[in-house]
C-alpha cells in the first residue's frame, strides 16, 4: 500500500482544522497514514492524530522547536518524510508551511503546490488545483518526476471526519538532527489577539472604509464574539490605522476561505476580492446597491450597516442562545 504523510499542526490541546481536513482526505485515499509532529508538546497530540486516522505518527518533540526555525524545521521533517516512504505530503498551506516546504522539497528533490484548494486522492494519484492571478483563474496542477508530492492546502476546502476514539497509532519519536540550526529565534512576541487567525478561521466578519473609525470596529467585535468569528478588514481601513495591517484580507492581505464572510462597509474591490472569494459564503452589507461585492455575493443587504450589524448580533444572539 502506498503511504501518505500528514504535517499536522496543534493548536493548545487540539489538532488544528486544518490537519484534521487533511488527516480525513488521507484516509479516505486508501493509503497509509503517517503524521508528523513538530515541537514542543506535541508528543501529547499524537493519540488524537491516531483517533483522526494515521495509523503511525512520527514526532519530533525537541525544546529547540519551540518557534519556527527554516533550518531546524527543514531537517526535522526532511528526515520524516524521507523516512516514511511516502509519495504524498499533505500541509496545510500556511505561512510557515510555505516557508518551510519548499525548502523540504528541494532537499528531496521534489516539487510542491502551494495554496491548492482542490485536492483528488487516489490509491496511487495525486491531483490538485489551485488558483492564478488573484483567483481570476484555477490551474491544474500534475507533478512529473517528483518523486515526492508535497501538496499545500488552503484550510476550509475539505471536510473533516468523524474522530474515532478508539484508534491508535504507533508513535515514533525523532531527535532534532544533530548540526540543524545556524540560526536561533531569541524571542517570539505574540499579537494581543488570542482569535483564530484569519487564514484558519472558519467565520470572518471584515469591516471596510463604511466603518468610518476604529472605534466603531467594536460592533464587529460584538458580532464575530457571537458568531464565534475572526474580525478581519480592507486595506483602507489597515492603511488609515484603524486595525492592524495582520487583519488585511486581499491580495496585498490575508487569502483567506472561510465557510462564512460578512463583508461590512466594503466595496468590493478586485484586490479585496483576491483575498476572500473563496469563501464559501458571502454576506456583504453595503448602503449602495450598485457596490460590486453584491456580485460575488451569496446574500446582500443594501442598508446602513450601523443599523444591520446590531441587529444581527441581536437575532444570532437569540439563536445561538447567548
Ligand atoms: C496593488 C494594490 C493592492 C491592494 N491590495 C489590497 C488588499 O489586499 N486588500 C484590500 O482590501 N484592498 C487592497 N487594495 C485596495 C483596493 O483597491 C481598495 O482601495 C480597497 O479594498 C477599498 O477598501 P474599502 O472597500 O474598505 O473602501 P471603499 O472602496 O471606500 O468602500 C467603502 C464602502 O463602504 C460603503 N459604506 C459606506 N458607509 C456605509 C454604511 N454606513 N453602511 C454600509 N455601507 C457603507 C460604501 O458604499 C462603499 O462601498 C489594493 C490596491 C492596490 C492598487
Amino acid at each position: 500500500m502506498s503511504k501518505i504523510f500528514v504535517f499536522v499542526e496543534g493548536h493548545g490541546s487540539e489538532l488544528k482544522k486544518g490537519s484534521l481536513e487533511l488527516l480525513n482526505a488521507a484516509k479516505q485515499s486508501g493509503r497509509e497514514v503517517i503524521a508528523g509532529l513538530v515541537g514542543p508538546g506535541t508528543k501529547a497530540l499524537a493519540a488524537k492524530a491516531g483517533q483522526n486516522g494515521a495509523k503511525t505518527v512520527f514526532v519530533c518533540d525537541d525544546a529547540g522547536l519551540g518557534h519556527y526555525n527554516p533550518d531546524t524545521f527543514t531537517a526535522a521533517v526532511s528526515t520524516m518524510v524521507k523516512e516514511s516512504g511516502a509519495d504524498v505530503v499533505l500541509a496545510s498551506s500556511s505561512v510557515m508551511a510555505r516557508d518551510l516546504f519548499p525548502r523540504v522539497a528541494a532537499r528531496l528533490d521534489s516539487g510542491v503546490a502551494s495554496d491548492c484548494t482542490v485536492l483528488e486522492l487516489s490509491a496511487s494519484g495525486v491531483k490538485v488545483r489551485k488558483p492564478l492571478y488573484s483567483g481570476k483563474c484555477t490551474a491544474e496542477v500534475e507533478f512529473v518526476n517528483s518523486p515526492v508530492r508535497f501538496v499545500l492546502m488552503r484550510p476550509n476546502q475539505l471536510p473533516v471526519g468523524a474522530a474515532d476514539a478508539a484508534a491508535t497509532a504507533t508513535v515514533r519519536e525523532f531527535p532534532l538532527p544533530a548540526g540543524s540550526g545556524k540560526i536561533t529565534c531569541k524571542e517570539m512576541v505574540k499579537g494581543a489577539s488570542n482569535k483564530t487567525d484569519l487564514t484558519e478561521a472558519n467565520a470572518i466578519v471584515s469591516g471596510g472604509r463604511g466603518m468610518q473609525n476604529a472605534e466603531n470596529f467594536k460592533i464587529l467585535d460584538d458580532l464575530a464574539n457571537t458568531l464565534g468569528a475572526t474580525v478581519g478588514a480592507s486595506r483602507a481601513v489597515a492603511d488609515a490605522g484603524w486595525v492592524p495591517h495582520s487583519m488585511q484580507v486581499g491580495q496585498t492581505g490575508k487569502t483567506v476561505a472561510p465557510s462564512l464572510y460578512i463583508a461590512a462597509g466594503i466595496s468590493g474591490a478586485i484586490q479585496h476580492l483576491a483575498g476572500m472569494s473563496g469563501s464559501k459564503v458571502i454576506v456583504a452589507i453595503n448602503k449602495d446597491p450598485d457596490a460590486p461585492i453584491f456580485q460575488k455575493s451569496t446574500y446582500g443587504i443594501v442598508g446602513d450597516l450601523f443599523e444591520v450589524i446590531p441587529k444581527l448580533t441581536e437575532e444570532f444572539k437569540k439563536a445561538l442562545h447567548k
